[in-house]
């Protein structure tokens, strides 16, 4: 019997678990670290076999296909042996997908994905079509294709899970862009990373959609060197090149081989440039799937947006708060600024990815009243802004980040936590310390 070995026991290894053993194959899960209770006890209701705090080698040898988790590198020894001995290594998109005939809208891009694909959905669903969400959010794919019977499918797809993802098609592909990110994964080898994000558009025919940002250079370089015929819908901020999606007199237009459609830009949910970007490649998508232009101007207006992106946190004596934790790099921080339109205590600092923050560095004097570095080791920060910005404080604990931030703030002003960094120095993930900023903010 063929035997199906998961590697990490997260929410994407349990749930290609459990739609293994759904289609009949002898499943064994296996995870270096500690499992989480409520997957502990999910395995066991399902019967499924696992290990947790090691991996017994042998037994993982032996598997006829192996579904790694996202989470996992490819570098690590028992992955590296594994391919050695020529067991294919798939991620969980490319397992399921074998089970499901649903159309697969993916959206990719260093920065903005889950943002695109949760309006992708939200416009989908309101619209009334049978949609799933999944991919790097929420429930996994693999389960919702054990479960439920969609219609269609919004994956975000990390580079990741990209990377082994081999007969997988997706029929709308979206690459929101490419910037420096997770390098440490790819041998700080920029092209590599690229290749990966590339793989989007992996096997796509002329009948599948390629949507993508015009302006991006790095895109802009691949592009021609693509070999899948995916057909392009390239979307830019102007009507420039062969983008058929832009802004002109400050309305949207969409402008697809069925229809024209434009809507006031003033009327998107969304605010800043980078927030534009999205609704463009979500409304090309809309047109695609032929949703109303009644549907979509619904949808891009009434939509809630994606907690620690941008999100309005209070406005405090004349001082606004947002919360844009998920910053984690430099470049999500560069559109924050971008789309700030009063002058900015901002809040940066934690885990340095190998950051380059000359990027945001003309935005920064432009805009920051003064900066607030909240990290274990601000050494990296100082170096470079010292000198730039007159008032530059640290801070070892978010308490004390948003008090100090307030002080620093004058009437009008608005404090920015958009720190360009991972979290992991001071808190268990960009959520808690976005919730942390959150809770502050709302004590003062
Ligand atoms: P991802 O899922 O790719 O990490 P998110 O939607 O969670 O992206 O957004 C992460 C950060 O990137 C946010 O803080 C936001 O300010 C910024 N961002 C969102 N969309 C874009 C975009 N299209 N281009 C650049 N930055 C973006």
């Amino acid at each position: 019997m063929n035997k199906i070995i998961i590697l990490g026991g997260g929410e994407s290894g349990v749930g290609s678990a459990i739609l293994a053993q759904a289609k009949g194959f002898d499943v064994f899960l296996s995870d270096n670290g500690a499992l989480q209770d409520k997957y502990k006890v999910e395995l066991e209701q399902y019967g499924i076999p696992y290990e947790e705090k090691g991996h017994t080698e042998d037994l993982i040898l032996a598997a006829t296909e192996i579904i790694k988790s996202p989470g996992i590198p490819n570098y690590v020894p028992l992955v590296r042996k594994a391919r050695e001995k020529g067991i294919p290594i798939l991620s969980e998109m490319e397992f399921a997908k074998r089970y499901t005939s649903a159309k697969m809208i993916c959206i990719t891009g260093s920065n903005g994905k889950t943002t695109t694909t949760s309006l992708i959905y939200h416009i989908l669903k309101s619209a009334g079509l049978n949609v799933g969400l999944g991919g790097n959010i929420g429930r996994s794919f693999a389960r919702q294709v054990a479960e439920e019977n969609f219609d269609y499918y919004v994956l975000e797809l990390s580079s990741f899970q990209l990377e082994n993802m081999y007969s997988f098609k997706a029929d709308i592909a979206i690459l929101l862009n490419i910037t420096p990110d997770h390098l440490d994964r790819y041998d700080h080898d920029m092209q590599k990373y690229v290749d990966a994000k590339m793989r989007i558009t992996r096997n796509q025919t002329e009948e599948d959609a390629f949507i993508f940002w015009e302006e991006d250079p790095i895109v802009n370089k691949e592009i021609k060197k693509l070999v899948s015929k995916g057909t392009q819908y390239p979307f830019a901020e102007h009507k420039t090149g062969n983008a058929i999606a832009y802004l002109k007199d400050n309305n949207l237009i969409i402008n697809t081989p069925k229809s024209v459609f434009s809507m006031e830009q003033d009327l998107l949910a969304l605010e800043g440039t980078h927030n534009l970007y999205n609704s463009l490649a979500s409304g090309i998508t809309a047109k695609l799937l032929d949703i109303t232009d009644e549907n979509l101007r619904l949808s891009l207006s009434d939509f809630q947006g994606v907690d620690h992106r941008l999100e309005k946190v209070a406005k405090v004596r004349g001082v606004q708060f947002i919360n844009d934790s998920k910053a984690t790099n430099v470049n999500s921080c560069w559109y924050a600024l971008q789309s700030m339109k009063t002058k900015v205590v901002l809040i940066l600092g934690g885990t340095d990815k190998g950051n380059d923050y000359s990027e945001i560095e003309q935005l920064v004097k432009d805009k920051a009243r003064a900066l607030v570095f909240l990290g274990v080791d601000n050494r990296k920060l100082h170096t470079f802004f010292d000198g730039k910005v007159s008032e530059i404080v640290d801070t070892s604990s978010m308490k004390e980040a948003v008090e100090k931030s307030y002080a620093l703030a004058k009437e009008g002003d608005t404090v920015l936590l958009s720190p360009c960094c991972a979290s992991f120095d001071l808190f268990r993930n960009y959520e808690d310390r976005g919730e942390q900023f959150k809770d502050y903010v709302r004590k003062l």
